[in-house]
């Protein structure tokens, strides 16, 4: 069989384009799957615990109480990540711990969560939904961002080099 390198045949290139397309959309997926599990985990890592338990088949109800969190915010996160795809709810969960382990809070909360502080920029935001929050690191610190999601899949490479050993 011709290799691509070699020219190959009309009908090979037509499919090596057609998995190229995929491939590259699969990792473009990938890397948005792991810049809103970073952002969220500059929030707070908490939510991601949440999350990585509820997607290990955990009752919503006791991963809920487990981390003093709403229903509603565990199930959202889920149906964010199955809008790229369902596939990519199983790849969270190998992605998550890499997530948490790589990546530290930067906000604070006061007043009952009422106002958050980024600790990147100093500003205080009035939390009228977490939706606010996530904004603002994503429009604002899009760089540090960046870099978190760089080396996150940095880890995840070399931990698949290891297992092909
Ligand atoms: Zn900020």
């Amino acid at each position: 069989m011709r290799t691509p390198a070699q020219g190959g045949s009309s009908r090979y290139e037509g499919n090596t384009n057609l998995y190229r397309g995929l491939l590259r959309r699969c990792l473009a997926m990938i890397s948005q799957l792991i810049r809103y599990l970073v952002i969220e985990a500059l929030i707070d890592r908490k939510r991601l615990r949440a999350l990585y338990d509820y997607l290990n088949d955990e009752s919503l109800g006791i991963v809920a109480d487990r981390y003093g969190l709403d229903k509603d915010t565990i199930r959202g996160m889920a149906s964010r990540i199955r809008q790229l795809g369902a596939v990519y709810l199983r790849i969270a969960k190998y992605v998550i711990p890499f997530v948490i382990e790589k990546v530290s809070e930067v906000v604070t909360f006061k007043d009952g969560g009422k106002w958050a502080i980024c600790g990147l920029c100093g500003k205080q935001i009035l939390v009228k939904h977490l939706g606010v929050v996530y904004i603002h690191i994503d429009r604002y610190h899009s760089t540090y961002v960046e870099k978190l999601v760089g080396s996150v899949i940095e880890d995840l490479r070399k931990c698949c080099r290891q297992g092909y050993r």
